[in-house]
């Protein structure tokens, strides 16, 4: 079993405290045995319950290797999400996850996200899949811009 983050990091205007509002992930799984890469994302809903196959077990999400057909299984460390607030554009950490038989390889960068402006008001449904975001806080009228927004997946221990 390998326990894995992603980390994140962004450019960014006029907003702090960058967060997902769901907890899904679309993530590209290499399998453990094979190495075969899945060719599609799959979601993992931190939400979500499913039963391990031969065990008593639930994870959030079962996943089986189109290729050895080996079973793999996925979960979101609970409250391991984290809000982005670096003002130096360093990789922090968004979210751990538990893999068994599975590596993740890719996130693909979904669903919507908030952050607070400079008097910590919120600021809501920013999307952050081109990777860029602009908007605008009309309580300190402000504009906002979010750019440069990339990611990497680690080991962790
Ligand atoms: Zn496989």
């Amino acid at each position: 079993m390998g326990r894995f983050q992603i980390q994140w990091k962004m450019y960014k205007e006029n907003v702090s405290k960058i967060k997902p509002v769901d907890n899904e992930w679309e993530i590209k799984f290499k399998c453990e045995k094979c190495d075969e890469i899945s060719n599609t994302f799959a979601v993992v809903d931190g939400d979500e319950e499913m039963e391990i196959p031969g065990s008593r077990g639930v994870s959030n999400l079962v996943i089986k290797c189109k290729s050895c057909k080996s079973n793999g299984n996925v979960n979101i460390e609970k409250n391991s999400i984290q809000a982005y607030d670096d003002e130096n554009e360093n990789f922090k950490p968004l979210v751990n996850m538990e893999c068994r038989g599975l590596i993740p390889e890719e996130w693909n960068i979904s669903g919507m996200f908030e952050g607070e402006g400079s008097s910590e008001n919120k600021i809501e449904e920013i999307e952050l899949e081109d990777r860029e975001w602009s908007g605008y806080d009309e309580e300190n009228d402000a504009a906002i811009l979010i750019s440069d927004v990339d990611y990497q997946i680690k080991k962790i221990k």
